[in-house]
């Protein structure tokens, strides 16, 4: 039911900014970390979005990879293999430099706008 709790947030958030207007299209940025199935988001989608201006929205998927930045020598990579020490410096304090994203790029309603939600 991840997809559901996800759902509510995007169609939450979009409500906000769509200010009463039609919603056709929302981008979205997924980080690969979140293990989101873009069928079952979309499906959930379409649930949530039920008689709000979201109701027929189309989403947009930008799946991202999920990358590691060593915060010693600024190295980041792609993690493919659990390799959680940094390759270039072989230091151990790093952080998620990108993977963990879920968020709302932009919407377009029906006027063709297009609107950043930050
Ligand atoms: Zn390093």
């Amino acid at each position: 039911m991840h997809e559901l709790s996800l759902s509510s947030a995007i169609v939450n958030t979009v409500q906000k900014h769509a200010a009463g207007r039609r919603v056709t299209v929302v981008n979205l940025r997924i980080g690969r970390m979140r293990q989101v199935v873009p069928a079952t988001l979309d499906f959930y989608f379409d649930f949530v979005a039920r008689d709000t201006v979201c109701e027929g929205a189309r989403l947009e998927m930008e799946i991202l990879d999920a990358r590691l930045r060593c915060t010693a020598c600024d190295h980041s990579w792609d993690i493919e293999i659990p390799a959680f020490r940094c390759p270039a410096c072989s230091g151990s304090d790093v952080e998620m430099a990108s993977g963990n994203e879920f968020e709302v790029e932009s919407i377009e309603v029906e006027e063709d706008a297009c609107i950043a939600p930050r």
